[in-house]
This record gives C-alpha cells, structure tokens and sequence, in this order.
C-alpha cells in the first residue's frame, strides 16, 4: 500500500506541468464544450446531459449545448455523456480523459424514452434502474465541478461562481458498494413546515443516488389471508378466496379480537378471530409462499402480494423485477402485531423463543420457503426483516445460501449505552455469521426527540436531536462491515444533514464523514459555517450524552430504561420523555445556542445562505424556544393534579340514563380552556354507576344549533384511557345527534385507529335551554382499573375549546395522559396496587386460591409496613370507611395483632389505625374487617404494621382494600 501511494505521489510530481490535463469547458462566460449523447440516448443519460448543462449554468452562467451523434465541427471540449461503456454492470460508472474528450458513462438500464428536464413524470426511475451515466455527471459535478446538492431542493446546492471552469483531468471507475438498495423514507412529509414540489422531489432522490435494486422489505404477509382465512371486503381480493385452511394460520387467538396488520384488518373489521400471523411450522404455509415467491419470481404478482396490497395489478404485470446479474429476494414478514403462533408444533421447534424473542420460529419459517422455492427456482431468494422479537440471531437456523436479511436499528437511541449494546451485539453476531454468506442490509431510524414526542409524549415541541457526526461514525462502521444496502426513515424537516451523511457514506464509504461535514459548514453557511457547526456540535454534544439520565436508566445492562420506562431493547423508542428532555435543554444550553443563531444571521450572505439559515430557525429553532417557554408553564400547572370525580354506585337502572336521579349525582368543577385558563362556559357533566353501567349527563347553555357545523367543529368528545395510556376510546358526540366511537391503539410506533361500538345508549336533546345529552355505557367495556376510570371531557365550538381537566395542548389524543379519574365508589384495590417493600424477602405477590382475585399481598409479620397503599395524589379529600380484606397464618393466640391503618407522610403523623386480633383473621378464609372511617387525602399511605410480638409462624394476607364514602 505504501509503495503504491509513494508511486502515484512521484507520478504527479513527475508530470510536467504544462501538459498536465486540465480542461476548459467555459471561458470567460463562453463555452468551450458541447454535451454529446448518443443518437439514440437512454435516458439516464439524457438526465444526466440536463443535470450538466443546468448545474454548469448556475457555476458560470454559461449555456453548454446538448447535441446528438457528434459534436460541432469548432467544439474544443466534448463531454460525452452515456455508451462507451462496455465492461460496465450494475451501478458502475466511469469518468475518462482523452484528447479533448471527457467521457461520462455507466451501466444504464435500456429504457430510452424521451426526458423532459421540467416534468419528472419523464425522468428516470428512482428504483430499479441503473443510472451509471447520470451516476458518472454526479460524481463529475461533484468531485470536479466542486458541485454539492445538500438539501432536498435547490436551495441547497452550493458552487463557487466563476467564469472560467476549468477542470483536472483523473480517471475514475466507480461501482457503490451497497449495491442492494439505498432508500430514505421521509416520514413528516406531510407535516414537515417544508414543502417540495414532486419535481424536486424527484431530483433529490436521484442527486442522492437513491436507488432499489434488490432485498428491500418491508411488511408483506397479507395474501396469504384473501386466499385461505375467508372473503376479503375488497371485490379485487375477494376473488382472490381460494378456500379456508384455518392450518396456515397463528393458533390461540380465537375470539380475542387480537392486534391485526391494518392492511388485513380493514377487510376483516369484525372477525374477533382474525389471526395476527402464520403458523410457521405449518409445512403448507411454506408451500404457499414459496408458490408466491416463485410467481413473483417469473414476472407475475398475487392479489396482496408485494405491490399489490389492493389486488389492482393487472394479473401477470411485473413488481418486482430482475435486475442484470444482481440476485433476486422476495420480501416476506408478518404484520406488526405482537401476536404469534401459540400451536404445539411451533413450542417444540423452539421451546426457547418467547413473546419478546421469536428469531428462531421466524427464520426457520423463511429458510424453509427459501429452501422450497429453489428445489424449482435456484435464483429465487428470500429476504427479511430482523425487527424488534426477530432481531436476535436465529442460533437454530441454519440459512440456505437464497436468503437476505434487512436488519432493523433504531440508530437514534444508540446514545443510550445499553440500548447501543443490546442492538450492537445483535448487529455484530449477524454480520459475523451471515455477513459473508449472503447480503445483509439495514433499516434504521434516524429520528431524534421529535419523534419520541410525536408517538410518545403529546407531541410537545422538544430540544432537538442532532447528531452528523455520531452517524457518519456508525454509517462508516456498517459500510466497512459490508453492509449491503440501506433503508432509513427520517423526518427530514430536523434531520436532514443526518440523512445526507448516511446517503453519502452509503454511496462512496470511502468517502470521510468528518470531511464532509467540514465541507458542509463552509458550503452551505459560508462566513456563518463555523457558528453553525458549533451549533450542531453543542447539540449532538448534548443530546449523545449520558450526563442527564436518571442512575436507574444505566444501572441494569439487562434493560433498556428511559423515560417511558422498560423497552424492548431493539425497540427503544420513548426513551426522552419532557423531563429529560429539558434536561439537555438546559436554560443556558438553550441561551448559548441563540446566541449562535443570532450571530449566524449576521454572518449569511448569499440569499441562498439566508434561505438556509431560516429552515433551521423555522424547522427547528422557533419551535425550540416555544417548547422552553410551553414546558416551563407545564411544570407550574403540572403541580395541580388532575381532576376528579367520585361517586357511589347507585341501585341498578338498567343502562336507562333517564332512570338516574341526577339530583343526587355529583357535578364536574368548572369547564376551563385547554391550558386551564378561565373561559365563560356553563358547561357540566354528572355521573352516575349502578353495577354494570357508567352514566353520564351532559349539559351546555349553548348548543350552537343552526349554525352549519360538522361534527368535528360542535362536538362533545369523551375519551377514556387506560391509566393515561393507551387503548384510548374516544366518543363524539354533535347536538345534530351524531355520534362517532373511535379506538386508538399503539402498536410499534404507530397507532392504529378503528372503529369500535362501546354500546352506548344515548338521548341528546337542544331546545331554548341549550344542548343535554344523556348516556350509559357497559363498564364492562370501559378500562375500570380499582374502580376507577382515567376520563377527559372535551367540549369543542366555533368559539373556542374547553375541558373538564386540562391538557395544556391542542391535540386531544395528544392530552391523554392528562386525564382526570372518576371514582366509582366502593372502590376496591386489589393487591397489584400495592407497594412490596423487599419483595422476595419481607413480601411477595402471591397466588392464592381463597383470595377474590385468586392473587394476594403477603407480608412478613415480623416486618411491617413491608405491604402498603398510596392513595393517588387527586384522591378526593374526605372521610372514608376502610375495609381490609385479610387472613393471617399465625396461630391464633390471645393478644397476638396488627395494626393498620392511614400515615401521612407530609405531616408525618399517623392519621388513624385500628388493632387487628389474628385470631379474628387466622387460618385458610379471608375476613373482611372493618377498619373504621378516617379522613383520607391523596398522598396518604395505607400500612399494615407488623405484629406485636414476633414469631416464626407469622405471614399475613392482604386480598384487597376497600374504601366507602362516608358521608
Ligand atoms: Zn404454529
């Protein structure tokens, strides 16, 4: 390696200078070159001929001539763009000098349709084809021309302006490595502040060199449900029934309406026993997708199949085509539902796979068709994903040689190090077994706090998430492991240099990203590159940074704990929460980090610089500064508790609202706007329980009858949320009398709605006294936890919003998990909501037949205060009877008892307790005692005290707690 790099450093020295080969294509603002294409020119070539001439007319303001055949008899320079390219495959192209001739050339796809450099309906395509001729103009513009396209419309493209463009002459043969795909999914695309014509879109994806050749996947497991587990809704795919085999499908999900892949869900809407996935172990199921593969394979498609989720494909038009001498995957994986086969066959593959890790059963299942499909059809391969439960490497499968797999790393969480470690090893031992078998590639995510926000925390505006450099370390660490292609998704609006990076890395590896960056800086902000790469730098330095967590985050290697608590440790979305969040944005990181904005905008120049500088203040930094503003203001409303709403169970009406006295049931507190500020509004609600229903009495002064309204804009929308979280219910109520029920659900990141029927029964009425709207539902389909239901009432008008407890943003859904409770009373506490202290030692929970619940809280009796209860902190201050349902193992001696009763840690005083004999609670039978009644608030701990002497006979048994209203 030395002696070569001392031969090609000689080499230069030794040229003479002035036959060194530099050539001028446009002098003193004339042109001295023509762009020549080939009579009949394919039309990655005619596009790269347009992106020369337009890209050297921006440099020089001269117009280079594009002309067929040969060049013009004068022409000093012709830059040949397309053919003379024997030898070249796939992506390669080749940039070469002869005597007054620049050749840019490549490999192209034989598609010569005419190109229309204004319209991109004419341009080539994006994925499956090869572009080496447009490939080689890029490479030219950038590495000669010093052209760089940084951004995703032409605002971002920089040069330095000249008159005079004058190039070095070096030949360049050059194949991207990452020859499977390279492909970025913007996923704000449709919120992103920034719009991109379908024009610039298209540019971008080819300035990028983004490009599909082969192995992508993605979810693709639908078909196999229109063929064999019953008529789909869809006409096209109805036809597509080929007759039931319960067989090929996941067992033990039977009536359990359980999570199904959207795309299967929506022809199947009430089939409660739609199953989530395959039984991969089924031998049939194997035979089907290897049919499917095989179809795919010859040039055909299937109803449901990849590309053809509707059925739409003409029968026999090709998806997803051969590519030269490239090989050939077809994309199998399963829906994104959790769910998997439960059926002995699949246990005793792999008695080891798990809810959390099922590798084995999966893989084994793609191997098996792999193998099927090329008893046939050798060349017909496999790929898919490693994603969350498979990520894991499959140690029980062995691979035949037709499999790729997509690996899927949630990159943007790397800086957590033990979510870096978990995905790392997994990344390391795949490309360690399989790296050189076959192509592995990658999906990753490169979001930032943005996204955590958006599908985790109410989309509150956060402190962003930058990370240029992080990214080209570990995009140069998957390139040089031999990745074999890239897949991102990224919201472009914040991460775009990220994505760039990555592009770029994945496109030339040897490229360096610290480089690239620098070049970045300069280019793109000119005076103002160094405040602005210290910009970036204080926020990568911040947000890829330990410094802020919480010790429990770090302490377990095993878990990956961040702000939404455990996650999968290859699914670690929600690790930065608003807490932490506020952490890295500190008031004096926030403060230096505006300083630099405000230098910035003194030192851009250029409009283009302007332009670029104020997407950063408009697409991230704005948005910062509200954020900082919003959470402050949070943290002091945060400090009052929800609301909430207590009532007893009445005797039973039925479901009949009408039959409730409503005289006697207890009123919201005043209405108030989203944020809590004091709006004039009469609105209330009471409620009301019997034994199997919730009821509901809406009333409003005004009901806007009259006024032309949707539902959307005149509504009463009730959501009710499983402690905060979701499944969230949602039900609209309009004075127009319509009524839509929504259920929300998150699965992996993305949330899925579908309709639901609650069973409402509902009587809405609007005269002179405004809109009064009765309601019962079944508790029964209500997410009652301990009796009680995390509920929000929101009141939308044309004059503004209100709610019963406030949720400080503008989004609903987004405000969950500020709902308010409704009590229903007794309210029964079942040992889950204990607090265990030492448990394994001093408690336990444990179960026990004779409990309500089969489930109890047992405690040492030597040790007391080990089992206890806090009330929540918006429990309705009052008084209260206590009943504790227990039973003790002690003997029954004379003398021998507990105490139990109420502590209040902020005063520190004992609020109330009551003696327990243990011969009143002794042996196998649970004893519901009555404790007495206390004056109860939130905050205050229920205890159980140890007993009064100690013997080694001794645990006592908590069932459940149980509190009345006293008054
Ligand atoms: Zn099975």
């Amino acid at each position: 390696m030395k002696t070569m790099q001392a031969w090609i450093l000689a080499g230069t020295l030794l040229l003479p200078f002035g036959l060194s080969a530099d050539m001028t294509l446009v002098r003193d603002g004339k042109p001295e070159a023509a762009i020549v294409l080939e009579e009949k020119p394919t039309a990655s070539a005619q596009m790269g001929a347009f992106e020369l001439q337009h890209n050297i007319r921006l440099i020089t303001g001269a117009t280079l001539p594009i002309v067929r055949g040969e060049a013009p008899k004068d022409t000093l320079v012709t830059i040949r763009v397309g053919g003379e390219n024997q030898g070249l495959t796939g992506e390669a192209n080749r940039i070469q000098f002869s005597k007054n001739k620049i050749l840019l050339t490549g490999n192209d796809s034989a598609d010569y349709k005419t190109v229309n450099y204004k319209n991109h309906a004419t341009f080539p395509p994006i994925n499956f084809s090869f572009k080496g001729s447009l490939y080689a103009v890029y490479d030219f513009l950038e590495h000669y021309c010093g052209v760089h396209f940084y951004y995703m419309d032409e605002s971002g493209t920089t040069f330095k302006e000249r008159k005079t463009l004058t190039i070095r002459e070096k030949d360049r043969t050059f194949t991207p490595p990452l020859d499977a795909f390279r492909v970025i999914y913007d996923d704000d695309s449709q919120i992103s502040k920034f719009r991109f014509s379908p024009r610039d879109r298209a540019l971008w994806q080819l300035r990028w060199r983004l490009n599909d050749t082969y192995g992508m996947t993605s979810h693709n497991q639908y078909s196999i449900f229109f063929a064999h587990w019953d008529k789909a809704k869809d006409p096209n795919l109805a036809s597509a029934f080929k007759g039931k085999n319960e067989a090929l499908f996941a067992k033990g999900f039977k009536g359990k309406s359980y999570h199904s892949d959207s795309t299967v869900r929506k022809h199947y809407p009430n089939d409660p026993d739609l199953p989530p996935q395959l039984c991969y172990s089924n031998p049939d199921a194997v035979k089907y997708y290897a049919n499917e593969v095989i179809t795919y394979f010859k040039g055909g498609n299937v109803p449901g199949g990849w590309l053809n989720p509707n059925g739409s494909a003409p029968a026999g038009k090709t998806l997803l085509p051969r590519m030269g001498d490239k090989p050939w995957f077809y994309p199998i994986q399963g829906g994104d539902t959790g769910g998997h086969c439960l059926c002995a066959d699949c246990k005793k593959r792999f008695p080891q796979d798990n809810r959390e890790n099922i590798s084995n059963n999966k893989f084994q299942f793609i191997a098996d068709v792999a193998r099927e499909a090329a008893k046939t059809h050798p060349a017909a391969g496999v790929s898919s994903l490693a994603y969350i439960q498979t990520l894991d490497y499959p140690d029980g499968v062995v691979f035949p040689d037709n499999v790729s797999v997509q690996l899927c790393l949630p990159v943007y969480s790397w800086w957590h190090p033990v979510a870096y470690e978990k995905q790392f090893s997994a990344y390391r031992k795949w490309m360690e077994k399989e790296g050189k078998k076959r192509p592995i590639t990658l999906w990753t995510y490169l979001f930032s706090t943005y996204w955590d926000s958006r599908f985790h925390f109410g989309k509150y505006k956060p402190f962003p998430g930058l990370y240029p450099w992080k990214t080209g370390e570990i995009f140069q660490m998957f390139t040089r492991d031999g990745v074999r292609g890239w897949f991102t998704e990224v919201e472009l609006q914040y991460n775009h240099l990220e994505a760039y990076v990555a592009a770029k890395i994945c496109y030339d590896p040897s490229l360096d990203p610290n480089r690239i960056l620098e070049d970045y800086f300069t280019e793109y902000y000119g005076d103002a590159g160094p405040v602005m790469k210290e910009f970036y730098k204080e926020i990568e330095n911040a947000y890829w940074s330990t410094k802020n967590c919480p010790a429990a985050w770090l302490q377990n290697e095993k878990e990956v704990i961040g702000s939404k608590g455990r996650r999968h440790p290859y699914w670690t979305t929600g690790l930065i929460g608003p807490d932490y969040n506020w952490k890295i944005g500190s008031p004096e990181r926030v403060k230096k980090l505006n300083d630099l904005i405000e230098k910035a905008k003194t030192l851009v120049k250029t409009p283009n610089e302007k332009i670029r500088l104020q997407r950063i203040i408009d697409g991230i930094w704005k948005n910062t500064l509200e954020g900082q503003r919003e959470y402050e203001l949070l943290k002091i409303r945060k400090t009052q508790p929800p609301r909430s709403l207590s009532f007893n169970r009445g005797k039973d009406a039925g479901g009949d609202p009408e039959k409730i006295d409503w005289s006697q049931a207890p009123a919201t507190a005043e209405w108030v706007g989203l944020s809590g500020e004091k709006t004039a509004n009469a609105c209330s609600m009471r409620a009301a329980a019997d034994s199997e229903y919730l009821y509901l009495n809406f009333h409003d002064p005004k009901a806007y009858a009259g006024t032309p309204l949707s539902i959307w804009q005149n509504d009463l929308e009730i959501f009710f949320a499983d402690g905060g979280k979701y499944p969230v219910l949602q039900l609209a109520f309009s004075p127009k009398g319509e009524k839509v029920f929504y259920r929300y659900r998150m699965v992996n990141d993305s949330q899925k709605t579908d309709e639901f029927d609650p069973g409402v029964k509902v009587i809405s009425r609007t005269d002179e006294k405004g809109w009064s709207l009765l309601l019962s539902v079944p508790l029964k389909n209500l997410p009652v936890r301990n009796s009680a239901l995390r509920a929000n009432f929101l009141r939308t008008t044309p004059d503004g919003n209100l709610c019963w407890t406030p949720i400080y943003i503008g989004s609903y859904l987004g405000g969950i998990d500020m709902a308010g409770t409704l009590e229903i009373f007794p309210l029964t506490i079942q040992e889950t909501a204990f607090a265990c202290y030492r448990k394994g030692v001093d408690s336990a929970l444990v179960d026990d037949p004779a409990a309500s619940d089969g489930k109890a809280a047992e405690m040492n009796g030597n040790a007391g205060w080990s089992v206890s209860y806090t009330l929540p902190e918006n429990f309705q201050e009052g008084k209260y009877r206590i009943f504790a349902c227990l039973r003790s193992e002690a003997a029954p001696e004379p003398d021998l008892s507990h105490n139990l009763g109420v502590y209040d840690s902020k005063t520190k005083k004992t609020v109330g307790f009551k003696k327990v004999m243990v011969a009143d609670i002794a042996g196998k039978e649970y004893k519901t005692i009555d404790l007495g009644v206390f004056p109860l608030k939130g905050g205050q701990l229920f205890f159980v005290g140890g007993l009064n002497k100690k013997i080694p006979v001794n645990k006592i048994y908590i069932d459940f707690l149980r509190f009345e209203k006293a008054e």
